[in-house]
């Protein structure tokens, strides 16, 4: 790809720095001194709550919205700041929208040319390929009502790829698909960008699509990047309970500090505390991952904590459990020998694996 040819060697191909984005009349801003870089070739994903502004930073990255405060630049050059607004078209920016934004009334073939300059002449072949990169040739003439979501989705991505553009965004491309199409058209956009050598960028609340496609992954909450890591080291090393809370589903509990162990009135649990060492009697976060407890047998004494909640999903049942407050966490484990509802448990850790824990917030 002729972009990125003129950058130095490690620098990013995407760089914001402290940007700022504001809609009018809204009281606060939707991109809040956000920053962070993409490196050439890098598949970086964005995960976030709806309304965290997710949607807004790939706006802003493609031009279709105007940077406040701060600085975008693309391969090395400022694309945008308060002075500055380099139009959409000469970014060299692909986006594939959330409900894929196809034009109803033109052919596959027609929808894939839109944004190729000499689309009859020189441009032809590079929507020949994009078409048969997302194995869709032979479905030229049809219309988009005459596909399915899946191909729609694919028709979105050939149409963004054409062009050739130094960076694709995608913006939870999957969201209306279903959850065994989604799994295989994620395979297949990693695929595909991954042969093309396209740098990309995909946002979504998805937590499972965001760690398995990402090289990174950066955690948004409004509209400031918390974190960005590789996945694992998000996963196991998350710097706040809202970035551990985002990253695997979990409860979080009060917790006081004891020695190696962390109190909470859902048990005693070793603890690892990635914000650096506390001391006895500090109250803390307690992060809780549902996948990483388990229940075992109550043996009389000690505090209340009843199985209320039992939802079976054929090799996991998902078990809430009251606690003494009456507040309920849950608890995912393997279905064998299920516990009936009314049963009194003891929670606890399988192999003492230290639960994540970040001082209480005042
Ligand atoms: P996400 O994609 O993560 O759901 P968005 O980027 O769409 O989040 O939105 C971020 C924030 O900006 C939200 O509070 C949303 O309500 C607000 N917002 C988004 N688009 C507009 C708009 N066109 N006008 C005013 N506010 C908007
Ligand atoms: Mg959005």
């Amino acid at each position: 790809m002729a972009s990125a040819n003129d950058l130095q060697p490690g620098a990013p191909l995407l760089e914001m720095s402290d940007v700022c984005v504001t809609y009018p009349g809204a009281a606060s801003p939707a991109l809040d001194n956000l920053s962070l870089s993409v490196q050439t070739g890098e598949f970086l994903t964005i995960l976030g709550r709806s309304g965290s502004g997710k949607t807004t930073v790939l706006r802003a990255i493609a031009g279709l919205e105007r940077v406040h405060h701060g600085q975008l630049s693309i391969g090395g050059r400022v694309v945008a700041d308060p002075r500055t607004h380099v139009k959409p078209e000469n970014r060299r920016v692909g986006m594939v929208f959330q409900d894929y934004a196809l034009f109803p009334h033109l052919s596959v073939i027609d929808n894939v040319a839109f944004g190729v300059q000499d689309s009859g002449g020189s441009g032809r072949a590079s929507i020949i390929r994009a078409l048969e990169m997302v194995g869709l040739d032979g479905y030229e003439e049809r219309y988009p009502h005459e596909l399915s979501g899946g191909q729609q989705q694919r028709v979105a991505l050939a149409r963004s790829l054409a062009p050739d553009p130094v960076i694709l965004l995608l913006d939870e491309p999957f969201s209306n698909l279903d959850r065994q199409l989604r799994g295989t058209l994620r395979r297949d956009v990693l695929d595909i960008v991954e042969s093309n050598g396209t740098t990309a960028v995909l946002v979504t609340h998805d937590r499972e699509e965001a760690l398995g496609m990402a090289d990174r992954i950066a955690i948004m909450e409004a509209g400031r990047v918390l974190q960005v890591g590789a996945p694992v080291d998000l996963y196991s090393n998350s710097t706040s309970s809202e970035v551990a809370q985002l990253i695997a589903p979990s409860n979080t509990v009060r917790g006081r500090i004891a020695g190696p162990y962390v109190d909470t009135e859902a048990g005693r649990f070793r603890y690892r505390s990635p914000q650096g060492p506390l001391g006895n009697g500090v109250f803390v976060d307690a992060v809780l991952r549902v996948h990483d407890l388990e229940l075992g047998p109550w043996e009389g004494g000690g505090a209340l904590r009843t199985v209320r909640y039992r939802e079976y999903q054929g090799e996991f049942t998902e078990y809430g459990i009251e606690l003494p407050s009456l507040r309920r966490i849950y608890v995912r484990r393997r279905s064998i020998a299920p516990l009936e509802i009314g049963t009194r448990v003891v929670i606890t850790a399988p192999f003492d694996r230290p639960v994540l824990v970040y001082p209480e917030q005042p």
